[in-house]
């Protein structure tokens, strides 16, 4: 059966890459009705950052990404890296090359080889140097307790050349012997690099399928040779193209100059976004999955399941328009909405409580905007003009649902007019009866001094709302009533 893992390395907060792809894994696997599995990749101690891997696993669980089995933890297997990797120091190669071997070189000699390759415009590729160290001289360096790495010894033939199938990109081959030359797989601090822990433990976890981000994909060559020393068979491996906030610029978690669209889950859980909301974002940043894409909006993670399809996923490294966050957010709160009476009135009563905050005067329950009846009316009113219950106290354009506006001055044209119409209105409102059709004719039929339909909404508008956008007029008039349409045509008189 199917077996995938989400493999983060806690080296900060969750972003968008990262959560896509555990939503992924997740979908694929789940689509077999397999499993699911989480491992922390927290071996870099010096990039390790404390509280992320709770929150990994608390974002995981607000997504209801739910990994079937408790978490592995990398740091707690040192043990078990370096009993696998003494197994590889008895073993061969087809060149009659031992698989792996120690390496002295200082961090200055590898800094001098780094310039040196950089000189001759080649990439960083260790030389090699210690693979010819005889076994004196390395027991010698180990007396004197030098410190060393171990690194594994790649075919210097065409034997290096790793083929697989991606289920994303397809046939894929790689050698790692020209570009990268030997790579480590103990570190001198006794941990083991990336290479060697997420073999040996995709390896142990039977995993069957990896899905990781495209960036990795020049590993799984160094990865499939591993694979190989140690007599095991490798997982089938898809790699997700990249995420890209512009055209050439990956979305990474180290970006940290767009301030307008923070990429870290946590931002916008905070801010009340619906966690299925971002999974159907996550989905519309390129690579897709499904028959038709644009479907996914407003779906549940047991609807994205059922409509997902690796096949269908496509390659382009996809940019991320959040636009369509606000589309499916938008989606789900409606969906929330209608979805039962309880859903309903714990929106009416987080509402509330964000009236509460933003207007801590407004504490007795009598007060008209704490009413269920009346924060209905707001909710049934604005419908799908709002994402996020926040938007009603941060955006001034609602204030006029929770306090008396102030009618700016630079918003009336005409002071007389503005007079006129408003002592007008006065003298005829206990003439609208404050239903629909009513509102309208009324605004239709009489229009005093010629003034036209325009600016006579326009006036009540203002005087209403305070501000001259929002719903129709007459949306607003019967939303308020007359008693409080009366109050608000009063004051704008003094
Ligand atoms: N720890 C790697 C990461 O942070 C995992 C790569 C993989 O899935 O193999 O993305």
């Amino acid at each position: 059966s199917v077996r995938v893992r989400f493999a983060p390395s806690p080296t900060g907060q969750l972003h968008f890459g990262g959560l896509r792809t555990a939503l992924y894994n997740y979908l694929y696997t789940k689509s077999f009705n397999g499993k699911f599995l989480l491992r922390i990749e927290d071996t870099d101690r010096e990039r390790t950052v404390p509280g992320a891997i709770e929150q990994i696993q608390s974002i995981l669980k607000w997504t209801r990404l739910k990994p079937d089995e408790p978490p592995v933890i990398q740091s707690e297997r040192v043990d078990i890296y370096r009993k696998y990797l003494n197994k590889l120091f008895g073993k061969l190669n087809h060149q009659n090359q031992p698989h792996v071997y120690r390496c002295f070189c200082t961090t200055d000699r590898l800094m001098l080889l780094r310039h040196d390759c950089k000189r001759r415009s080649q990439p960083y590729r260790y030389d090699g140097r210690c693979k010819q160290l005889t076994e004196k001289q390395q027991n010698e360096y180990l007396q004197q307790g030098l410190p060393h790495v171990i690194r594994f010894s790649l075919p210097t033939d065409k034997s290096g050349t790793q083929s697989y199938d991606d289920l994303v990109y397809g046939h894929h081959e790689h050698n790692p012997y020209a570009t990268e030359g030997d790579f480590i797989l103990l570190k001198s601090d006794g941990y083991p690099t990336y290479h060697l822990a997420n073999v040996i433990d995709d390896h142990l976890m039977d995993i069957t399928h990896v899905l990781r981000g495209h960036e990795w994909q020049t590993s799984t060559s160094k990865h499939l040779l591993l694979y190989k020393a140690f007599d095991w068979q490798s997982p089938i491996y898809g790699h997700l193209p990249l995420l890209e906030r512009e055209r050439g610029r990956k979305l990474s978690k180290r970006d940290k100059e767009n301030a307008i669209n923070p990429i870290e889950i946590d931002y916008y859980r905070q801010k009340g976004y619906y966690p299925n909301a971002i999974l159907n974002f996550i989905t519309l940043c390129g690579g897709g999955g499904f028959t038709d894409n644009d479907k996914i909006i407003g779906t549940d993670l047991d609807e994205m399941i059922s409509l997902f399809n690796i096949k269908l996923f496509s390659r382009h490294a996809a940019i991320v328009d959040f636009k369509k966050l606000s589309l499916c957010q938008r989606a789900h709160f409606k969906r929330e909405y209608d979805k039962s009476v309880e859903s309903r009135q714990q929106i009416i009563e987080e509402l509330r409580q964000k009236v509460l905050h933003y207007y801590p005067e407004k504490n007795s329950s009598t007060s008209i905007q704490l009413q269920n009846d009346y924060l209905e009316k707001c909710l049934n009113m604005l419908d799908i003009r709002i994402n996020l219950l926040d938007e009603l106290f941060t955006n001034n354009l609602y204030e006029y649902l929770w306090k008396e506006p102030e009618i700016k001055k630079d918003f009336i044209d005409n002071t007389e007019h503005f007079k006129f119409v408003i002592k007008q209105t006065l003298l005829k409102l206990n003439e609208i009866h404050f239903t629909h059709d009513d509102v309208k004719k009324f605004v239709e039929e009489y229009r005093p001094n010629k003034i036209t339909n325009k600016q006579i909404f326009r006036i009540w508008r203002l005087v209403l709302c305070g501000c001259l956008q929002g719903p129709p007029v007459h949306e607003i008039v019967t939303f308020f009533g007359s008693n409080i349409v009366q109050k608000r045509f009063e004051n704008a008189l003094r």
